[in-house]
């Protein structure tokens, strides 16, 4: 028996070492494996850490100009090409009383879908147990009188600037064209946006670290954006699109080779990207514990213009993600919706990838920190954060593949 088990336990040890030579010589063959593979769950989370140093990053304050500068010098040390969106925002004076935002709640606690009023936002429907959502007003919600103070400042009255960073890889053979990954960086509720976008951000600031790795060559362009302005309704994304569309695949000057717009080829966004503890229970309480079906949410929008082109892209990712993100699938739906993705359907493919459905299931309350005071980086434990590293090695991979990245042979 003895001499049987150590037999065994010899092919056992040569089958293991055939498969870590196999794994060697598949990242060697594979540039798309070596790059997912720079992916670090303690460089995402320190991310997300330096983002909430910047309290919510309310858009108009102090607060959210340091953080576009931290974003923008971080940039610049990853190697990656950076250029700002510069555009006015108009703030109005806040509707009704204080807490006009709870009013987008529906329902009280543990309220149940069904009959009429269950329509979801994006398309889709309500279903099951729904938990109250709106957008925390409140300083004194905040118990950590540190985050109290920071997110103190609160956006001034009428029409002032705003600025948004991003940063560019340019392709070798197809500089012309590129694809955008975003997210945003503004936040709101009295917290830290850790969730909400810091997630987002700092999956897209990792992109861009990767990329702009010497080693790495692409065929075509890719830009990251970190919008301004989401939740004052998407204007950062907007004044992009506004100023930027008409530039599209110019060179300029002509003859240099320089593209200041490539020619859009898709926009793929991120927003709150850790959360998935399943549907609110019947108290309306969300379980403290990541739900074990945890995954990657894909949408693109049903109703845009390039639908059917955005749908393959969606798939596209969801194939990728099977292929190379470690531990949580992804699933492909069709409602995407209230991101920045939105000014960009009806011109480009667009998608964007979450922790869940943005209409049926965050907007039916399954996330409880959305907007509220516990969005702070101490909130997750490090199952969230590896959902969002799942996002962050599924765009990867699949941007790698769309723009036909190689890695130099050291
Ligand atoms: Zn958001």
């Amino acid at each position: 028996m003895r001499r049987i088990s150590i037999v065994a336990a010899g092919v056992l040890f040569a089958l293991g070492s055939q498969v870590r030579a196999q794994e060697a010589a598949d990242t060697a063959n594979d540039p798309v494996k070596d790059l997912v593979g720079r992916l670090e769950l303690e460089k995402y989370k320190a991310t997300i850490k330096g983002l909430t140093n910047f309290g919510d990053r309310r858009q108009g304050t102090k607060r959210n100009r340091d953080a576009v500068d931290w974003i923008e010098a971080q940039l610049k040390s990853y190697g990656c090409a950076t250029g700002r969106i510069v555009y006015e925002y108009d703030q109005q004076p806040p509707r009704g009383t204080a807490g006009a935002g709870a009013a987008a709640g529906r329902g009280g606690a543990a309220g149940r879908g069904g009959g009429r009023g269950d329509a979801a936002q994006g398309g889709g429907r309500l279903r099951g147990i729904r938990a109250r959502t709106g957008v925390n007003n409140d300083s004194l919600k905040q118990p950590d009188p540190a985050i109290r103070a920071i997110d103190t400042e609160q956006t001034p009255i009428g029409k002032t600037e705003r600025q948004e960073v991003y940063c560019t890889k340019v392709g070798t053979t197809h500089p012309e064209e590129m694809y955008i990954v975003g997210g945003h960086m503004d936040g709101i509720g009295w917290g830290q946006a850790a969730n909400d976008d810091g997630s987002g951000t700092a999956l897209v600031m990792e992109l861009a670290r990767i990329f702009s790795n010497p080693d790495v060559k692409t065929e075509r362009s890719i830009r990251f954006v970190l919008w301004n302005n989401e939740e004052s309704g998407l204007n950062g994304a907007r004044a992009y699109v506004a100023q930027r569309e008409a530039l599209q695949g110019k060179e300029e000057p002509a003859g240099s080779g320089k593209y200041p717009e490539p020619k859009w080829l898709g926009m793929i966004q991120h927003d709150m990207m850790m959360w998935d503890h399943g549907m609110p229970r019947a108290d309306g309480t969300v379980s403290p514990e990541q739900r074990p079906e945890a995954d990657v949410n894909i949408e693109f929008a049903g109703a845009s213009k390039f639908a059917d082109q955005a749908m393959k892209l969606a798939w596209l990712f969801q194939t990728s993600n099977e292929k190379y993100a470690t531990d949580y699938p992804a699933r492909v739906g069709q409602h995407m919706t209230n991101t920045d993705s939105d000014p960009f359907k009806d011109i480009v493919p667009a998608i964007s990838l979450r922790e869940n459905e943005r209409g049926e299931q965050i907007g039916a309350g399954w996330d409880p920190n959305w907007h509220q005071p516990t969005d702070v980086y101490t909130t997750y434990s490090d199952k969230d954060f590896r959902l969002g590293l799942n996002a962050a090695q599924t765009t990867l991979s699949a941007i790698a593949k769309l723009t036909g990245a190689t890695v130099a042979k050291k």
